[in-house]
């Protein structure tokens, strides 16, 4: 006997679909952003891929403020960067407490409401791709919600905690766009890799209800995003010598596509948020000391938003992050544009 109470029954991803439909016109949208996108992970393109925006997409009206910034400054580094907002719509927490992200609470400071949050993140991601162009990433942190959003989303992750999931990987080997798979939490590169093959390789398994068959996503890929030691520490693995590990790692195995995100905040910057500007200057300089770190990293994820650091829920500054800590938007225009003139020399 289960011990749950089921407060309602929610609409299942095709009916919110029919409710909020997507049109030919952005549906091309999505595709051609789509195949830029495979061609960066494979090495087609050599456009530096970047995963930025807030760690979590907490209000409607700021994110949209920074993704129009945002499309501004895209539209001025096109021919170096490829750029793919961070709308994370919920969140994994360390214990489990705290903000679950807009799926569960659309308004921070109340309490759940999931029939509310499926509507308020599919209509964000469409409003954000009809008004900016960008289809987004967001993590795929419960598997089988991933349909409420498949048709709209350019990238998912699969973050640290969940990464040893088998749901997660099987369902990642069915997923239609590129996957990145975050390290664990206690950064093993081993566990890492076993979960991109997985992701790679065809699978059978019950799916909402289905026997469902997956056949294997050739562009699942790995993210750096640092790790924690056995005392609690916060360790990074942006550095050279972790990125050369890595591809010998990768070496010794027959995956398809090689390809690492390194994550500039986590673990990597110990949440020191400022420290993202120095990870990726590092990163940069990684790439062009090493040939194969070079055509491994295919780009960044940082954490930015309105606003520099972070707040508490309820705190009241427009655009300042109520997860983790956020480069603002000033620091973080500057950063891409250095980037930008960066990158490829
Ligand atoms: C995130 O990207 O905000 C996140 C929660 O990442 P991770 O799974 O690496 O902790
Ligand atoms: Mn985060």
């Amino acid at each position: 006997m289960m011990n749950m109470i089921f407060d309602r029954k929610l609409p299942i991803p095709m009916e919110t679909k029919e409710m909020y439909p997507l049109s030919p016109v952005l549906a091309q949208i999505i595709d051609e952003r789509a195949a830029e996108l495979r061609d960066i992970i494979s090495g087609r393109s050599d456009k530096l891929l970047l995963l930025i925006g807030p760690c979590s997409a907490d209000n409607e009206d700021s994110v949209m403020e920074y993704i129009h910034r945002l499309r501004k400054v895209q539209d001025q580094v096109r021919d170096r960067l490829f750029i793919i907002p961070r709308i994370y719509t919920n969140k994994p927490r360390t214990t489990g407490d705290g903000y679950m992200g807009m799926l569960h609470q659309p308004d921070p400071g109340e309490k759940a409401d999931l029939f509310k949050g499926i509507v308020a993140i599919r209509e964000l991601h469409m409003r954000v791709l009809s008004e900016t162009g960008f289809s987004c990433a967001d993590e795929m942190l419960y598997p089988e919600n991933h349909k409420y959003l498949d048709d709209l989303l350019a990238y998912v992750t699969v973050g640290a905690r969940s990464v040893e999931d088998q749901q997660h990987r099987l369902t990642a080997s069915g997923v239609g766009i590129p996957v990145g798979m975050k390290n664990p939490t206690g950064g093993s590169i081993d566990v890492l890799l076993n979960s991109i093959a997985a992701a790679q390789h065809p699978h059978s398994f019950i799916y909402r209800g289905w026997q469902a068959h997956s056949p294997g996503n050739p562009y699942a890929h790995a993210i750096l995003r640092g790790y924690v030691d056995k005392h609690g520490r916060m360790v990074p693995n942006y550095h050279y010598e972790n990125l050369l590990q890595l591809c010998q790692a990768y070496a010794e195995r027959e995956l398809e596509n090689p390809a690492v995100i390194v994550d500039t905040n986590h673990a990597n910057s110990g949440k020191q948020y400022l420290e993202q500007i120095r990870i990726a200057r590092e990163v940069m300089e990684s790439r062009r000391a090493s040939g194969d770190i070079c055509k491994l990293v295919k780009g960044l994820m940082i954490e930015s938003y309105l606003e520099d650091g972070a707040q508490e829920v309820g705190g009241g500054c427009f655009g300042k992050s109520i997860t983790d800590p956020c480069l603002g938007w000033e620091k973080s225009q500057r950063l891409i544009f250095e980037l930008a003139e960066n990158c490829c020399n």
